[in-house]
């Protein structure tokens, strides 16, 4: 059985529910050329993305990242996805991978070729890197400065913040800034000193004994992952709040966690190369909860 599919799709109109979703799909060799030299993706990263993860034959929370994906296209004016043409086509995906095993999928929404045909869409879906050491024993954070306020998505909505756009080279950028620094990852501050996210994670703090994460302000992508968890967190009797959290409140924090659909929650060690309070037990639990089988 293959352990990657690429199936290119023929992007069907939001409400069409007559064609024969399968005739819309065309698998294809990942290794071999598929894309236009004219694709608007590749030549200024105009589209939108989800990555959500295959575990054990199931996609995780595959409605949620097509919400998503929806809103993305909403916010960068691109048509309407089909939502049962893409859940048809998560599902041939996942039926064509084996029952078991870790596998991270990605579905690209593009505007297409320059006065050609638009949109452009494919899916493609391959084995999940090992996250099991990040998981286990956490990772270093530096704070980064966003260059833009919390408000930004309000005043200036041509930024498309709040969609996952495949615009994703100052998000790599700061991943190798952090890198530079000794550090892992790191977590984005706004220019008025607000904590944001990571570049491909939600963050999530414990004081006491509240869970906080970033009030969604439109700034910042609202993650399934974060979403997801504080469900369990509330249904497990624990308490949970969105707020603007000031960046001066990650130092003192009890434990600080990054999480992401394919990496899944990892905790935060050192800070900014200071040491934190790391809560391995916690993170074990959410992660036992967060590879469990989850619409
Ligand atoms: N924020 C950003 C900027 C991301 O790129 C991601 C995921 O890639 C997330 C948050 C977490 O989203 P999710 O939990 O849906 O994977």
């Amino acid at each position: 059985m293959p352990d990657t599919v690429t199936l290119l799709i023929e992007p069907l109109p939001a409400g069409d529910t007559d064609t024969d979703l399968e005739a819309t799909f065309r698998e294809v060799d990942a290794a071999e050329p598929a894309l236009r030299v004219g694709e608007l993706s590749t030549q200024r990263g105009d589209g939108i993305f989800e990555t959500l993860a295959i575990a054990d034959g199931h996609a995780q929370e595959a409605r949620a990242h097509l919400e998503r994906l929806r809103n993305s296209a909403r916010i960068c004016e691109l048509p309407e996805p089909n939502l049962p043409q893409w859940e048809a086509a998560i599902a041939r995906a996942v039926a064509a991978l084996p029952s078991s095993g870790q596998f991270g999928l990605k579905l690209v929404l593009s505007r297409g070729v320059e006065h050609g045909p638009a949109p452009t869409a494919w899916l493609h879906a391959s084995p999940a890197a090992d996250f099991s050491g990040p998981r286990e024993h956490g990772i270093r954070v530096v704070t980064l400065d966003r260059g833009y306020a919390r408000d930004a998505a309000a005043n200036a909505p041509w930024l498309l913040l709040g969609a996952k756009t495949l615009s994703y080279a100052t998000n790599m950028a700061a991943l190798r800034e952090a890198k530079r620094r000794g550090a892992d990852d790191t977590i984005f501050i706004s220019s008025d000193g607000y904590v944001m996210e990571g570049p491909t994670s939600s963050v999530i703090l414990r004081s006491g004994d509240v869970y906080s994460t970033p009030a969604p302000s439109g700034a910042i992508l609202h993650g399934t992952t974060q979403l997801s968890l504080f469900g369990y967190l509330a249904r497990t009797g624990r308490r949970t709040e969105y707020r603007d959290i000031p960046a001066a409140e990650l130092g003192p924090a009890d434990a600080i966690w990054l999480v992401s659909s394919v990496r899944l929650a990892v905790g935060v060690t050192a800070l900014d190369g200071t040491s934190v309070p790391f809560d391995a037990d916690a993170t074990r639990e959410f992660n036992a909860y967060l590879r469990s089988p989850r619409v």
